[in-house]
């Protein structure tokens, strides 16, 4: 396995697989890797002749609030998960290599970003557009891999790269989740024990929501509210957003129809979860 820490070197790696008419697979990720990146691997590694996973915890889209410093950085253990799988390139570049000076340049998705975390997280997805553009400039890949997990994020990513015309495919997996399911997180190593036992009713209260539909329910309000009561019964969590919308354009519908994201945040005392689910409404 490869690793890179400068832009040059990724750059010389990347041109020289194109060279041999090799086909690259892109997996961006902040570390602390799990079963859902490496589920992110293994799908770019079955698509790919070779397979670049870049590990940078990018500091733009954390907020000045939120847990930067404390972001978990296990990087020899991420290394050698990387090696395990057969990774052909790991890039990971200290912050000042992808942001060498004071940037005048952002890349900004519009009203996608707006709902759910671009609500609560303003500047976040400014963060992770203007980063991935950066990556995606870098290592020029065929396709890169992003998780159902961050729903909204796959789908502001998929947008900007049909809006800015790059030439590449964006593949979104499916969320892996522990046998209780809760969607794996980098973030679920800072739980408590207690914390840890309530955080699956995110997962139970978005299935319960699903059944809804699925029973008949179909007064999106209605749904909402039902999620946001669910949610409210694990006594540590704090509902950030229960939310019901059309999942192509994330806009609020008054009536079910078509396909639905069911999405939802809460926050325990050491960490923010999000998760979703996308439901297909019968006719
Ligand atoms: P992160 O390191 O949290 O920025 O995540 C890197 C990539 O892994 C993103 O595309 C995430 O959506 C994806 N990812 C994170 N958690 C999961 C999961 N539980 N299942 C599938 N993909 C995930």
């Amino acid at each position: 396995m490869h690793t890179a820490e400068s832009i040059e070197e990724v750059r010389r790696f990347a041109a020289a697989a194109r060279q041999r008419g090799q086909s690259i697979g892109l997996v961006p990720t902040m570390g602390a890797l799990h079963a859902g990146h490496l589920s992110l691997i293994a799908a770019a590694q079955s698509a790919c002749d070779v397979v670049v996973v870049s590990i940078f915890v990018n500091p733009t889209q954390f907020g000045p609030q939120e847990d930067l410093k404390a972001y978990p950085r296990p990087k020899e253990d991420d290394l050698g998960r990387c090696r395990e799988l057969g990774v052909d390139l790991v890039f990971h570049p200290p912050v000042p290599e992808i942001y060498a000076s004071r940037s005048l340049t952002w890349v900004t998705v519009d009203e996608l970003t707006e709902p759910l975390c671009g609500q609560r997280r303003p500047g976040h997805f400014r963060g992770v557009t203007t980063v991935c553009t950066k990556l995606f400039n870098i290592v020029q890949p065929d396709k890169a891999f992003f998780g159902q997990k961050d729903a909204q994020q796959s789908l502001v990513i998929r947008r900007m790269v049909a809006d800015l015309n790059m030439p590449l495919e964006i593949v979104v997996c499916p969320t892996q989740r522990e046998t209780d399911g809760l969607a794996l997180s980098s973030r679920n190593a800072y739980l408590s024990p207690e914390e840890r036992q309530q955080a699956p009713i995110l997962y139970e209260s978005l299935q319960a929501c699903r059944d809804r539909i699925r029973a008949g329910e179909r007064d999106c309000r209605v749904l909402e509210g039902r999620l946001y009561a669910d949610l409210e019964r694990a006594s540590l969590a704090r509902v950030d957003y229960a939310a019901v919308l059309d999942a192509e354009n994330l806009r609020p519908m008054a009536w079910a129809c078509g396909q639905l994201l069911l999405a939802a945040a809460v926050c325990l005392d050491s960490a923010r979860l999000i998760d979703n689910i996308v439901v297909d409404v019968p006719d």
